[in-house]
């Protein structure tokens, strides 16, 4: 299919220094929780998105030198030859595809605690390091030769992008990751030499590690300068009048500016707290101030805001982290005309929460990311059906969608019963919730692709019972009946429930369902910790309500703080007057009154408690399983081959996970896995010849 005219113009290349991008599409470095210990596992990734027809292809940081090193997240390091061959395989993949492949180097500067390597961090000041554990380690000032061997890396670090096989090589000055970013910052820079003062003092260090990298490697590569518009902390920090002065004095030094907030929890906002192109003010005029092409991101996923961005000159490429990991294939969808097919980010950030629990990344509308080369999953392609058998699915939430679309593109005839009249299950609900609308998005795209499927047929207003499906002859039946909240404290602090007497008790689902307190009191005991809680605790306020958050953690919807939103939400509730109190379980409820007690010392205390809203866990709503297996001996007759549980019904988790658990059933079926074998694809550090005894001799006995 032709794509539109209209977005043509996206196609146009655009000249990089000495090497030109094939279109607009520029995928921005991002971290990814893979880095140096899953390097064939982040080379697919990277390379399904030159497939899906990114015209640049960047890495994460790729750190330059064991002096800046942020353990325990797990970045890409370009420390020595060592590191080249897993660095060109990146590389090679992505060029496979016909991108072009950037390499972000990083020395972090003193947002490196350095926990692994031990080396003592360095920044413009003798100040603590600004790490996301406020590790008890302090950065050093450096002195000149300090500078003169941060030069020398970053020009050694360079020549090895090149040795394998990079096109574009980044100096790295934004989100307070890039070290030479602590110099721009008046905040951290306090030196009374060249290199502090003024900005062009401050800009210093920045303008001589761009012309050292040029000067190595800008004959052959592309050299970007990855800089931050604004803190957001006002003029304590660098902000956007300083950032442009930094950009109009180094205007024609780089190849290609790209254009970041800081910190990262400002560049990657998620949709509760920030629309599409939320960070066009910061970057606006910014080409104005250099004739070299200008990157800025801001969760595009719409092609006429693309186009927006570039007839009116705000920006010459389309940069991307966040949309490239939802939809790998985003610019090859624009350029086919299937603009219906793309799998729009929702901003939930579930993606950051693989990199700061270092583990990999994740996402909730693809789950191939991160399980391209592990598992062998792919976001756009599956492998064709195995047998003719007819797959029921029960339940149309974020599991039951995805394993009916998979199942549908693999080719099976597929039934998707629904108790309800709306597709989406869970997120039927939630999307009206208070600032998470976007995340409807999850159950939109898979209707939408359901629609166009003649194998899958959808029954609405059908709550099927063990009996209606032994009647119908499905040989699989999937099981996505979802989970409901429990009524009682049952969570993580208490696993037997505590006595509530006859407090009046609304659960999510009884508030999602439109369910409300009689009283204008509300104490909600949040022992969940992620964005439930706090999303409640927001809609109650909203309607008037009085409410107490009350939690165990140390704050609001705790686990946030990997997704970054943490701080924005106990902002928001405190600025909706909701009270909060941390640290303190909910142990009695009844007569109008909560016994709190302190997570520390046990001390009680007693808090006013006219209706209580429990956020407690989730019970998988297994029912019909049980059901069903209770008569398995019935099964031969019906024609079932299998019956399974899959996404909350077996076990209650994030929507992501739902989605996860639907795309492995539609990949596992008609396979039969080698319950012995590993799950997926590992890649163990290739060993070092080795001799025990000659390293053990140089120790005194
Ligand atoms: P998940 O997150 O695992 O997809 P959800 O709770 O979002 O789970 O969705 C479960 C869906 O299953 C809901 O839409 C619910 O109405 C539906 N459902 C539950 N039990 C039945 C049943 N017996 N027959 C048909 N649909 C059901
Ligand atoms: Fe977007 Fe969420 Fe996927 Fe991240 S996890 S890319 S925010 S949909």
């Amino acid at each position: 299919m032709p794509g539109d005219p209209r977005y043509d113009i996206l196609f146009e290349s655009v000249r990089i220094g000495p090497v030109v991008a094939k279109n607009r599409f520029f995928q921005v470095p991002h971290c990814n929780g893979m880095g140096y210990r899953d390097p064939s596992a982040l080379a697919t990734m990277r390379a399904v998105k030159a497939q899906g027809g990114w015209g640049v292809v960047c890495s994460e940081q790729a750190e330059i030198h064991p002096s800046a090193e942020i353990c325990p997240f797990i970045e890409l390091r370009v420390w020595s030859e060592q590191d080249v061959p897993m660095l060109a395989r990146i590389a090679d993949s992505i060029h496979a595809y016909d991108a072009l492949a950037g390499l972000q180097l990083c020395h972090n500067g003193m947002n490196a605690p350095n926990l692994y390597s031990r080396e003592i961090p360095i920044g413009p000041a003798d100040l603590p390091v600004f790490s996301v554990f406020n590790d008890p380690v302090q950065a050093r000032a450096m002195d000149k030769a300090d500078i003169r061997d941060l030069r020398k890396w970053h020009r050694d670090a360079a020549l090895r992008a090149r040795r394998a096989g990079y096109d574009i090589v980044y100096v790295y000055a934004g989100k307070l990751f890039g070290g030479p970013m602590f110099f721009l910052s008046r905040r951290f820079n306090t030196r009374t030499d060249e290199y502090g003062g003024t900005l062009e003092n401050r800009a210093r260090l920045l303008k001589e590690l761009i012309e050292d990298v040029k000067d190595a490697v800008g004959d052959t590569m592309g050299v970007a300068c990855r800089i931050s518009m604004d803190e957001m902390i006002g003029e304590e920090g660098l902000h956007a009048a300083e950032a442009r002065e930094v950009i109009a004095h180094l205007a024609e030094l780089p190849d290609l500016w790209d254009l970041t907030l800081s910190s990262w929890d400002n560049d990657s906002q998620t949709s509760r707290f920030a629309e599409e192109a939320y960070q066009e003010p910061f970057v606006l005029g910014v080409k104005q101030l250099t004739s070299k092409p200008v990157v800025g991101v801001g969760r595009f996923t719409s092609p006429d805001t693309m186009v927006r961005m570039i007839r009116q000159g705000v920006l010459d490429c389309i940069g991307a982290a966040r949309p490239s990991i939802a939809d790998p294939f985003l610019p090859e969808k624009i350029r086919q005309g299937r603009i219906e097919d793309i799998r729009e980010c929702i901003g939930c950030n579930i993606c950051v929460s693989g990199d700061h629990t270092a583990s990999i990344v994740r996402c909730t509308q693809n789950p191939a990311m991160g399980e391209e080369w592990r598992r062998g999953w792919h976001p756009e392609y599956i492998r064709p059906k195995q047998s003719e058998a007819r797959v029921l699915v029960v339940g149309a939430g974020p599991a039951g969608l995805e394993a009916a679309m998979m199942l549908g593109r693999r080719g099976y005839a597929v039934a998707l019963a629904e108790r309800g009249t709306v597709l989406g299950g869970r997120l039927a609900q939630e999307r009206k919730l208070p600032g998470l609308a976007a995340w409807g998005r999850v159950a939109d795209y898979r209707a939408g692709q359901l629609a166009t499927m003649a194998n899958v047929e959808i029954f609405y207003d059908s709550e099927l019972s063990a009996d209606d499906i032994l009647g119908f002859g499905f040989a699989h039946v999937v099981l996505a009946t979802g989970a409901r909240w429990r009524r009682d404290t049952v969570a993580r602090n208490m696993l037997s429930p505590a006595p509530l007497g006859d407090a009046e008790i609304f659960t999510p689902d009884d508030l999602m369902a439109g369910m409300r307190p009689a009283a204008r009191d509300v104490l909600l005991y949040d022992d969940d910790h992620y964005y439930m809680g706090g999303v409640l605790a927001e809609l109650l306020a909203g309607e008037g309500y009085r409410v107490t958050l009350v939690t165990p953690a140390a704050e609001a919807s705790s686990w946030t703080r990997n997704t970054m939103e943490q701080h924005r939400i106990q902002a928001r509730l405190i600025e909706r007057g909701v009270a909060i109190r941390p640290h303190r379980v909910l142990r009695e409820a009844g007569g109008g009154a909560a016994v709190l007690a302190c997570t520390y010392t046990g001390r009680t205390e007693h808090a006013g408690c006219a209706a209580l809203v429990l956020v407690s866990a989730r019970l998988p709503a297994h029912g019909l399983a049980r059901a069903l297996l209770d008569k398995s001996e019935q099964w031969r007759d019906a024609g079932i081959l299998s019956a399974t549980a899959i996404g909350d019904a077996l076990a209650p988790g994030t929507i992501a996970a739902a989605v996860w658990s639907g795309r492995r059933y539609a990949e596992e079926l008609d396979t039969a896995p080698d319950p012995d074998a590993l799950p997926f694809r590992r890649e163990v550090a290739e060993l070092l010849p080795f001799n025990i005894s000659a390293v053990l001799a140089r120790q005194p006995v």
